[in-house]
């Protein structure tokens, strides 16, 4: 449920006398026979200034928003594993194990802005796909014609594991060009459709993949003004504002940089709030001083020691755990950002925004 929703059936709940621990089906009714429902009615502003924010135990919890998060690549889900196919299998192993350490997806435009909604104690992680590969996303036909979700392709692990565990959001974000996405022509609309009506995010990764240390400014803004294109057409209100570089390629020439941000193409604008990189580890909070959402790292989520040595997403887990790299952990309220007192310096005042600053002294 929205937070609206939740507001709202709660506002309900109280009127007509239902709690959470009255269950049965009698006990839902309202007994008009009972003292008068005089309820103040709260309105959705109200309700949502004074919506109480859990408080949490600080030594507990330990929450420290300052650390750091893995925005995770992938490219095919497919057999075998190599340097850019993860096998389905290994999928939703790198799912079960991130679940079992306490990470929970978030999606990439809320960890560009800093709209962090994690539960408190858990880790915030991005899941991130390039090249909108049919396998990301693969229809399959029935013997009696029926059309359904290929449980092997990305998007089929991503929902059924969700479903076995729905504290574990169905946040992930697929980086397509203009190749037909995801193969398939006929079910492009219904998958693009699909994923917006999920929860998932469509992103940019250029019409034709191109090396951008290659490209004029002419041909930059026609690459990215061309994904925005082609997603415009089936889903004319979704804004495609997040861009993972081809090759992690950037021009040569500096003063090309801004096309990566914004730019202009036949008419098709186009403003980027999170570019990506083909990096080699966890990235900052987004509350750090030097976070940068348009350079953002990446973390190669492969366990083959001949390309990812130290650097896959394993390494980074037993990283996170012995303490060598910081991982953010979460006050559950995204309002506020809550930090161990010696972490409030790294903290930039304008990237926190209206959001209140929290610090406490962790007892050892
Ligand atoms: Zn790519």
């Amino acid at each position: 449920m929205k937070t609206n929703e939740k507001l709202i059936a709660m506002a309900i709940a109280a009127m007509i006398g239902i709690t959470g621990c009255n269950s049965s089906a009698s006990q839902n009714t309202v007994k008009e026979t009972e003292k008068p429902i005089v309820q103040e009615v709260v309105t959705l502003e109200e309700a949502q200034i004074q919506e109480p924010i859990k408080e949490i135990d600080l030594q507990q919890v330990k929450p420290n928003e300052a650390g750091q998060i893995m925005v995770l690549m992938y490219h095919h889900i497919a057999e075998p594993e190599a340097e850019w196919a993860r096998t389905p299998e290994n999928f939703r192993r790198d799912l079960e194990v991130l679940y079992e350490k306490g990470y929970r997806p978030i999606s990439l435009k809320d960890y560009a802005t800093g709209n962090i909604t994690t539960e408190a104690g858990y880790t915030p992680v991005v899941l991130t796909f390039d090249d909108g590969r049919q396998n990301n996303f693969n229809m399959l036909q029935k013997e009696n014609g029926e059309w359904i979700i290929d449980p092997d392709s990305a998007v089929g692990i991503l929902e059924k594991f969700h479903e076995e565990h729905p504290d574990f959001p169905m946040k992930a974000t697929f980086f397509i060009n203009d190749n037909i996405p995801f193969g398939q022509k006929e079910h492009l609309e219904f998958k693009l459709k699909y994923l917006i009506e999920k929860g998932l995010d469509i992103g940019n990764h250029t019409a034709t993949h191109v090396d951008f240390t290659k490209a004029d400014a002419d041909r930059i803004q026609k690459e990215l003004a061309g994904i925005v294109n082609l997603v415009g057409k089936v889903l004319p209100d979704y804004r495609i504002d997040t861009l993972a570089l081809p090759f992690g390629s950037k021009p040569k020439d500096k003063s090309l940089m801004s096309y990566l941000e914004k730019g202009i193409h036949e008419g098709i604008t186009y403003q980027n709030i999170a570019i990506l990189e083909v990096g080699w580890d966890p990235y900052k909070s987004p509350y750090h001083k030097d976070f940068n959402s348009l350079a953002i790292h990446r973390v190669r989520a492969s366990d083959l020691e001949k390309y990812v040595k130290g650097v896959g997403l394993y390494d980074w887990l037993t990283q996170f755990e012995k303490g060598s790299r910081i991982r953010y952990v979460s006050d559950g309220d995204p309002n506020t950002v809550t930090v161990p007192e010696k972490y409030q310096e790294v903290l930039d005042p304008n990237k926190v925004g209206e959001r209140s600053i929290r610090t406490y002294t962790i007892e050892e």
